[in-house]
């Protein structure tokens, strides 16, 4: 089979570098120039643990190349689509624009027996809407929808061995399910289960997986806001309701909350989509989800208000940690890169570092003033604030910092530090939902 991966951001470029390695020819199409250029000569325009040794080894064995022209996709059989489906400017819903144009863009090659695989989140309802697109211009094409769950920090892992695959289809799509199921086969032979579904279905999987992780973490964070009022402690809290199996420990970390080019998108495009649907009062829940998850923004920036004798006007604060996860290049809605700038805004004088996601940051915001060193972070600083939780951070010395910094105050927006430890060392130390 020879595969097409329309769009190489994120998702599309880890596709098409794991498809290679799995065996398969594949063809990267983008639109923008610069990622073609990059990802042609072996660079991720991202930051991606095993992604460049994949890269190499696709580009070196000729079995992955990239381009800007889509007429390449004449010559494959299943075509990914990975382009970006953002939140549309001033709305919660989804833009598919990007979607539809690389379909439009597509149909003009499509073959009788190609296969179109969905991969893109979008709202219930597209892949109908998409099918027939296929069916009006080639009706011997099939769509199938295959959502995808990879995590930023463990795409090239989680493409390979996913926890699961979804494929949303119509009848008399076999032959191309089992074209699809060939082209997993690696997955699949090692008993990763396989959802066959119907478009709606899959489609939903993917927006109500994200829903509920959303929830979760929301959740933890009300306990918090909680705590904080009762003097309470919601790391204590989160371990001690974790234990119970129908809970589970995971996605129970307090904090900052959650981020990215993902959750945040996903659950307002979700209610804006139920709410067409004439079923917004189902996900009612999913608002306070995302308030409760913005609120934890504002509790950052009073705490660090908080020790700097309250008032942030002048103070010097070190920002550690910009990315919205660690292991992630990646600021899109970053409640770190967020909590940095309101934090400049207010009169603060940030210095912000962080091991990766420091060049995407000042693209962002240039008005920051950014280092690439912990050490240049905190010299002379008023506050510390830990607003990632990169292992490094997670490592640093309270003995060694406390040297260098204007005065030892310590903010731990992921509750990711050992307060005793940073205590025994005359710091001050704040977090959320935490005495
Ligand atoms: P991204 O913004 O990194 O990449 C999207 C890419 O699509 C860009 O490189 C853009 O240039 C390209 N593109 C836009 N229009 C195009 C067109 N007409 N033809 C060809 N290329 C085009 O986005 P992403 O993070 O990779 O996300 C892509 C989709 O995957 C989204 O729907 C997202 O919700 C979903 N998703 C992302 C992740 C993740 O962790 N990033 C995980 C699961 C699902």
């Amino acid at each position: 089979m020879r595969i097409s991966v329309i769009g190489c951001g994120y998702l599309g470029a880890v596709h098409a570098a794991c498809m290679a390695h799995l065996g398969h020819e594949v063809v990267g199409v983008d639109v923008n120039a610069g990622k073609i250029e990059s990802l042609s000569a072996g660079l991720a325009p991202f930051f991606e643990p095993d992604m460049p040794a994949l890269l190499a080894e696709g580009l070196d064995s000729s079995r992955l190349t990239f381009t800007t022209d889509m007429a390449i996709t004449a010559t494959c059989n299943v075509h990914f689509i990975a382009v970006g489906t953002p939140q549309k400017k001033g709305e919660n819903g989804a833009d598919l624009r990007f979607v539809e144009a690389a379909l439009e863009d597509l149909l003009r090659y499509l073959k009788p027996g190609d296969i179109v695989v969905g991969k893109s989140t979008v709202p219930v309802g597209t892949a109908e809407r998409l099918s027939a697109m296929i069916r009006t211009n080639m009706p011997d094409a099939t769509l199938i929808w295959n959502p995808e769950f990879l995590r930023e920090g463990f795409a090239v892992a989680d493409t390979l061995n996913p926890d699961r695959l979804v494929y949303g289809t119509r009848t008399g799509s076999e032959t191309a399910v089992e074209i699809l199921d060939g082209i997993y086969g690696a997955a699949l032979e090692r008993g990763t289960p396989r959802i066959l579904t119907d478009f709606a279905t899959a489609e939903l999987v993917k927006v109500a997986a994200n829903a509920f992780l959303a929830t979760k973490i929301s959740f933890i964070n009300a306990m918090a806001e909680v705590c904080e009022a009762s003097g309470a402690d919601v790391s204590q809290l989160a371990d001690a309701i974790g234990y119970d199996p129908r809970i589970g420990r995971k996605f129970l970390n307090a904090g900052l909350g959650f981020g990215g080019g993902c959750l945040p998108k996903d659950i307002r495009a979700f209610m804006a989509r139920a709410g067409e649907l004439g079923a917004d009062q189902a996900l009612t829940f999913l608002r306070e989800v995302d308030s409760i998850n913005m609120r934890r923004r504002a509790r950052t920036i009073d705490l660090a208000r908080e020790v700097c004798g309250g008032t942030l006007l002048g103070k010097r604060i070190a920002v550690l940690g910009l990315a919205f996860k660690p292991n992630s290049d990646d600021v899109r809605d970053s409640p770190a890169l967020s909590v940095a700038a309101q934090l400049q805004l207010q009169g603060a004088s940030v210095v912000a570092s962080d091991p990766k996601a420091v060049a995407n940051s000042a693209k962002r915001f240039p008005e920051l003033e950014f280092t690439e060193t912990v050490i240049e972070a905190v010299k002379r600083a008023d506050a510390v604030m830990v607003l990632t939780e990169w292992q490094e951070y997670i490592d640093l010395s309270p003995s060694e910092l406390r040297g260098l910094v204007a005065s030892p105050n310590i903010v731990d927006g992921r509750n990711c530090l050992d307060p005793t430890k940073w205590r025994a060392e005359g710091w001050i130390y704040r977090a959320l939902g935490r005495p």
